[in-house]
């Protein structure tokens, strides 16, 4: 292992790039770049980005862009061996084109790697706590609900056609009050995601705030949906009983969906991402209620062995990679694919 090598990280988002250098040992090297995203414009304004991104950092710790012996990419889309498969908020040139290959070459010819923001996240969230070397699966409410696994050893697992994870869209049984499943952002019916979302947020504080008995709410008022959905959590920590049914039965469903996910990966370890991680007090509450769907779902021994009861089965811990998490986790794979 090189002294001198070093690889990058670049984390590709619909609103953000978030870039950062690895060294060889896989401590980050210099101060993460964080750009505004041009996706939309298509991806040769993107790689025009990073390629100055690139620049920045190499030039930030002073080494030359040929210590840069690998890439670790990830996009907000399905993608398959560095083709994009669905548009999602990027430009439609995006679809179709080999990016890894293209940006490969661009940089002349320097490896990439390249996968979706889930397992880039789930990957982040394994290269930051260094004692930790089993699995890990991610599960990360945020406007959707995404997620990845990573397998003992720090590999994500993306399946055949890098569809695999795709964690917000496995069924949830649960029906909305007249009796239907819920649509999901992805057009279909009873999808986890809508449920435990921001998106689904929205939905229940409307139905909810519709309710004769709900009629003087203090959030029955003419803001907007989104400010509505925003305060909600406010409400929920003050000890308001609708914003607290509302988050509980959330949290519920989403430690319903985990129980599955725990049955089929039995990873050891559930890291529990997106914007809740960051409140402090809130998520305390929220895991108890997404315990109070696990442990309803799962066997027992999901939770904690028969034999031996201080031996603890599935931990829940909150993520801990911050802002940073997915750049630095597809950097992390870089180095263990490309490292000399
Ligand atoms: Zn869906």
């Amino acid at each position: 292992m090189a002294e001198s090598e070093f690889f990058a990280g670049l984390d590709i988002g619909g609103s953000t790039v978030k870039t950062v250098l690895v060294d060889h040992v896989g401590e980050l090297a210099g101060e993460m770049i964080e750009l505004r995203s041009h996706v939309k414009d298509g991806y040769e304004a993107t790689f025009g980005q990073l390629e100055q991104a690139l620049d920045q950092l190499t030039a930030g710790i002073g080494i030359s862009r040929d210590q840069v012996k690998g890439v670790g990419m990830d996009v907000p889309a399905p993608s398959c061996d560095g083709v994009i498969w669905g548009k999602a908020n990027l430009h439609e040139n995006w679809v179709g084109t080999n990016i890894r290959d293209q940006f490969s070459e661009r940089i002349g010819g320097t490896p990439v790697y390249m996968t979706n923001d889930g397992n880039a996240a789930a990957l982040g969230e394994y290269a930051v706590r260094k004692k930790h070397h089993g699995g890990l699966l991610l599960v990360a409410p945020g406007t959707g609900l995404g997620g990845g696994l990573v397998l003992p050893g720090g590999r994500a697992y993306e399946g055949a056609n890098g569809l695999a994870l795709e964690v917000g869209h496995i069924s949830a049984p649960h029906r909305e009050d007249d009796g239907e499943l819920p649509q999901c952002s992805c057009g279909k019916h009873g999808c986890l995601e809508a449920w435990c979302s921001l998106v689904a947020l929205r939905r229940r504080i409307g139905l909810e705030l519709a309710k004769p008995e709900n009629s003087d709410h203090p959030l029955n008022d003419d803001s907007p949906i989104e400010e509505k959905a925003f305060k909600l959590r406010d409400f929920a920590q003050a000890g308001d009983e609708l914003a607290i049914q509302i988050f509980r039965q959330q949290g519920q469903i989403l430690g319903y969906g985990i129980a599955d996910l725990v049955r089929v990966f039995d990873p050891g370890l559930v890291v529990l991402g997106g914007g809740l991680a960051e409140t402090e007090g809130f998520r305390d509450d929220y895991l108890g209620w997404i315990m109070e769907g696990f442990e309803e779902r799962a066997w027992p021994m999901y939770s904690k062995s028969p034999i031996d009861p201080d031996k603890i089965t599935t931990r829940f811990e909150w993520a801990i990679g911050g802002d940073s998490a997915a750049a630095l986790g597809v950097a992390f794979s870089a180095r263990e694919m490309f490292r000399s």
